[in-house]
């Protein structure tokens, strides 16, 4: 009887400790790959989502929930990450219901649909937008397929002039500027200092290229670059960095378990294994219970500075008539 009561109480003692440290909490930054179609033919793309089964999408009426239901579970920035957000007629509408709920917001894009009225209207809901910018001019870009598609089949990326316009724009917003490079063997080469320079992002963030099974395996070997070559070309940018432009540079080992994703059916993912691992939909089993199943590497979470001060103070409350005239 008395050995019971001692494994009841061991029991008991490790759930308490549980319960207040748990093994794996969800960090506070989630991206969410609400949106799996882009207009854009990246041939490196980490996020073709392929493997998703066509047939199911979640609603608009569910989508809107899944704010909510994050920041009830702890969550504190949710990044909308595609495919192209910009490309969901609702995405304004879950910026929106993001802010309500108390969320830093975040929109990943390659820009094409960050127009003047789309930032018109749904701008002040914004935070932060991640810029995709792979290479200093677009023969390169050309190269990376870093383009409409259309525009792709013609021969010619216009992706650097459309990201400056865009760059701009949001700029004048107050918006908080986030730039997304991808080194491969296309551009290991290229020099982007001048560039970003003169755009001056809040973070820069260098990923080198990463190889996703069921993701980008068509081209993917044609992009590979060592890891001498990667640290290579972030030695290069470093030595001239002379702004001090916060670079945050992360190699492949870096970047398998260190993001909190969850998909376009509201499930979590984790790329540890090499290809994407899906868990069960939080409409199934709730967030907490979701991510208890995702396989998540804090360590390197923090490796890569997941976690920092994202608020933003300069976005403009409200985009006022005339007021952004001059600014461009
Ligand atoms: S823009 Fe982003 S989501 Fe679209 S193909 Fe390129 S990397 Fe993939």
């Amino acid at each position: 009887m008395k050995q019971e009561i001692r494994t009841t109480n061991l029991e008991t003692s490790r759930e308490d400790t549980e319960q207040q440290n748990p093994p794996n909490p969800l960090p506070p930054a989630v991206n969410w790959h609400f949106w799996p179609w882009c207009n854009y033919g990246c041939k490196f793309c980490f996020a073709t989502f392929e493997d998703l089964p066509s047939s199911k999408k979640m609603s608009k009426k569910e989508a809107l929930t899944i704010p909510k239901m994050l920041a009830d579970a702890g969550v504190k920035k949710l990044t909308f990450v595609g495919g192209e957000p910009t490309l969901c007629p609702y995405l304004g509408e879950l910026l929106e219901e993001a802010k309500r709920v108390g969320l830093t917001t975040c929109i990943v894009s390659n820009g094409t649909g960050l127009t003047e009225s789309f930032l018109d209207e749904w701008g002040h809901h914004v935070d932060w937008v991640g810029l995709s910018i792979d290479a200093s001019n677009d023969e390169l870009h050309m190269k990376i397929g870093r383009g409409a598609k259309r525009d792709l089949t013609r021969a010619k990326s216009q992706h650097l002039e459309v990201s400056i316009e865009v760059w701009n724009r949001c700029v004048a917003r107050g918006i908080k500027m986030k730039l997304n490079t991808v080194v491969c063997k296309q551009n290991k080469d290229d020099n982007m200092m001048a560039l970003i320079n003169t755009l001056r992002p809040d973070r820069w963030k260098v990923f080198q290229v990463l190889p996703v099974k069921g993701q980008n395996d068509a081209n993917i070997e044609d992009m590979t670059i060592t890891d001498e070559e990667y640290q290579s070309w972030v030695e290069r940018h470093r030595n001239q960095n002379h702004l001090g432009i916060k670079m945050i540079c992360e190699e492949n080992d870096v970047m398998r378990g260190s993001y909190a994703m969850m998909d376009a059916l509201g499930r979590f993912y984790s790329n540890t294994s090499g290809g994407h691992s899906y868990g069960p939909s939080v409409f199934e089993v709730g967030v907490d219970e979701a991510w208890a199943q995702n396989d998540f590497i804090k360590e390197r979470f923090v490796a890569r500075e997941g976690e920092y001060d994202w608020s933003n103070t300069r976005r403009l409350p409200m985009a006022v008539e005339g007021v952004l005239e001059g600014c461009q």
